[in-house]
């Protein structure tokens, strides 16, 4: 009986799986075979370095995960107790809980509507609102949302010229490109995730990324628990234990030698969702700017007024066909972790980030999804959104 069941039920479709590429086993197998499963190992110095050259920064370090890239960074910029951080709105917590970490207070940025990414006049009323009261923010975090990047060069401009140092949270943006350069190198540190739904995985992961070889030192003493290279154990500062491991780092070689593969595929795939898709009044996806290529991580729309449907009816009848999808994020400034910390939207008229919230749905976007369950996914929504237009 449980087994006719089984076979009756579509196959789940997830919203972003891992995608192995077969080379992973045998860069593990090396690795076991060396012995080097601990401490750190050859594997980790050819991730980073191959990491390095991908993207283009002079070094790179490989981390647990994203978040602690992020939060080495933080401690890169000093970031310490009543400082404040700017940061975006419209994004996943851990861009975020670091500021809380190093007890400073996040001071929340909202999105404009070309690249979902970081609004520079929200930016800038912030920055100067912070200088005229007396409290030069530490850091301004931003994030390339959905492997976009956000507009880089006003960004960097205001950043330069209120002297803050730019961290760029590029955990979702691998690959992506900002006139010609790479998402995550364009800031004074870059932060990438190899978290399981991310466009490469290492399971769990992260990475720092700088053209300041000595802040990566630091940072890497940092994540090695602090330790100075003495015959015994001192530590004069507090530290983490951060580093990745290196049969991780196998896996995370056998990754990035697909990366831009995987990125024509998740390209390929949101191409379809807008062919067949965006004909539907009211049916919008996430625009692609002008200035660079969007790796397009996970397929995302809108669905406005038109229809009288909203993300969470949608998304409940793509679950009821064993679909995941997801909402977009719930912006910070939303969060109840985070009540009564400022925010700067887009406008005095307009909050870009609480319509996209309200109005958005992320799609199952993950490279290995097969034209049949993309069918799937399409008639679902078609189903639904026919029947509401
Ligand atoms: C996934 C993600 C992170 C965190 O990465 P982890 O490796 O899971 O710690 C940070 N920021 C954004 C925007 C993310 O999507």
């Amino acid at each position: 009986m449980l087994q006719l069941q089984h076979e009756r039920a579509p196959v789940r479709i997830y919203l972003s799986p891992p995608h192995l590429c077969g080379r992973e086993q045998s860069l593990l197998n090396e690795a076991l075979a060396s012995n080097w499963i601990a401490p750190h190992g050859p594997q980790i110095e050819s991730f980073e370095r191959e990491l390095a050259g991908y993207t283009g920064a002079a070094g790179a370090i490989a981390l647990q995960s994203g978040t602690a890239a992020i939060h080495l960074a933080l401690r890169l910029a000093e970031v310490g107790e009543g400082d404040t951080v700017l940061c975006s709105t419209l994004t996943f917590v851990a861009s975020a809980n670091p500021i809380l970490y190093q007890r400073a207070e996040p001071i929340f940025v909202d999105s404009e509507p070309n690249s979902w990414n970081m609004s520079p006049a929200a930016l800038e009323r912030a920055l100067a609102d912070a200088v005229r009261s007396g409290r030069r923010p530490k850091a301004v975090i931003v994030v390339n949302l959905y492997g976009q990047s956000a507009d880089m060069d006003p960004i960097q401009e205001l950043c330069t010229a209120y002297r803050v140092p730019l961290i760029e949270d590029a955990a979702e943006s691998l690959g992506a490109t900002y006139q010609g350069k790479m998402s995550g190198t364009l800031g004074r540190y870059g932060i990438y995730s190899f978290n399981g739904n991310k466009i490469i995985t290492t399971s769990g992961g992260g990475a720092l990324v700088s053209d300041d070889l000595e802040a990566l030192e630091q940072a890497r003493y940092w994540a090695t628990q602090a330790r100075l290279p003495l015959p015994y154990y001192q530590h004069g500062e507090l530290g983490y234990n951060y580093r990745m491991s290196n049969l991780l780092a196998a896996v995370g070689r056998a990754q990035l030698s697909v990366v831009e593969e995987r990125i024509l595929a998740r390209r390929k795939i949101f191409g379809r969702y807008q062919e067949e898709l965006s004909e539907i009044p009211g049916v919008d996806f996430m625009p692609e700017a002008a200035y660079g290529r969007c790796t397009r991580w996970l397929s995302t729309a809108t669905i406005d007024e038109r229809l009288s449907v909203k993300p969470a009816e949608l998304i409940e009848a793509l679950e009821a066909d064993n679909i995941e999808a997801r909402h977009v994020w719930k912006p910070l400034h939303r969060q109840p972790l985070f009540a009564n910390c400022p925010y700067y939207p887009h406008s005095e008229r307009e909050s870009v980030s609480d319509h996209l919230f309200s109005s958005g749905i992320c799609l199952p976007s993950g490279s290995n999804l097969t034209d049949d369950e993309q069918t799937r996914v399409i008639a679902c929504l078609k189903q639904v959104l026919k029947q509401r237009g």
